[in-house]
């Protein structure tokens, strides 16, 4: 599903070079649940940018489904990202001006054919099952934490993608509303046979998933 090879990234700036991956090799399979950890500053949101196809690598390449993106201009990029790269982040992203409703339709907004009607339904179908129905006209400030992350879940899977990426998706929540989010990841895994790649600090939800790979200074050491 994903497969990178001898990928390193470089960060050039004025005075200072910054090898933040290097020579790092990946198969991840479809329908995994892969979990990255490493202390902080040892390359997970760069890997994590570069498998989103955020960021691109200084050497090596990344493969997705099978087409090598080293060979894909800006905008085939990001209509292949849209259609099959879910993002979470640490910090849930969602526009604070827009409603539930309208966060999580965002991605489908950039999808040619897709009426306002399949959309509202698409909405309303993913926030029923996150159990979020009833704060469809609600704005991010007037939800918990553990709301904006599954609003973002939300909208993460509006597209359908096959892939999920997820940065430290329950770093900013108590354990409570954490597990709540680990569990709704775990559905969207077993249930929908979505490929996961998730980047955390929490060995116990690490354990919990199906492979756990360990980096530090920028190289796979596990
Ligand atoms: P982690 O997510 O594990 O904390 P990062 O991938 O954010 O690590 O960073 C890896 C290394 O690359 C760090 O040394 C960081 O300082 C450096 N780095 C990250 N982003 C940039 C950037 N845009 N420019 C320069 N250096 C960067
Ligand atoms: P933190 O603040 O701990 O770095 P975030 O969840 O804010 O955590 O960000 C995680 C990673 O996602 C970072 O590497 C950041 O560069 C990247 N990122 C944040 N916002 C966006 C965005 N809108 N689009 C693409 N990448 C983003």
């Amino acid at each position: 599903m994903i497969t990178l090879k001898g990928v390193d990234k470089i960060y050039r700036t004025k005075e200072i070079e910054t090898l933040a991956l290097e020579n790092v090799n990946l198969d991840i399979e479809k329908g995994e649940f892969v979990s990255i950890m490493g202390p902080s500053g040892c390359g997970k949101s760069t890997l994590l940018n570069i498998i989103g196809l955020l960021d691109v690598p200084t050497n090596g390449t990344v493969t997705i489904m099978g087409d090598k993106t080293g060979n894909m201009n800006d905008s085939r990029l990001s209509e292949f990202r849209n259609r099959n790269i879910g993002f979470v982040f640490q910090s849930f992203h969602l526009i604070p001006s827009l409603n539930v409703a309208d966060n999580v339709a965002l991605p489908l907004a950039y999808r040619h054919g897709v009426s306002g009607k399949e959309r509202d339904e698409k909405v309303a179908e993913v926030l029923t099952r996150l159990g979020l129905s009833h704060r469809m006209r609600h704005f991010p400030g007037q939800l918990s934490g553990g709301q904006c992350q599954r609003v973002a879940i939300a909208r993460a899977i509006i597209g359908d993608p096959q892939i999920v990426l997820a940065d430290e998706p329950t770093g900013n929540l108590d354990s409570t509303m954490g597990q709540e989010v680990m569990e709704i990841l775990h559905a969207l895994n077993k249930e929908d046979g979505r490929t996961i790649v998730m980047v955390t600090h929490n060995e116990s939800q690490a354990r919990m998933t199906d492979r756990i790979i360990r980096f530090f200074d920028g190289r796979q050491v596990e």
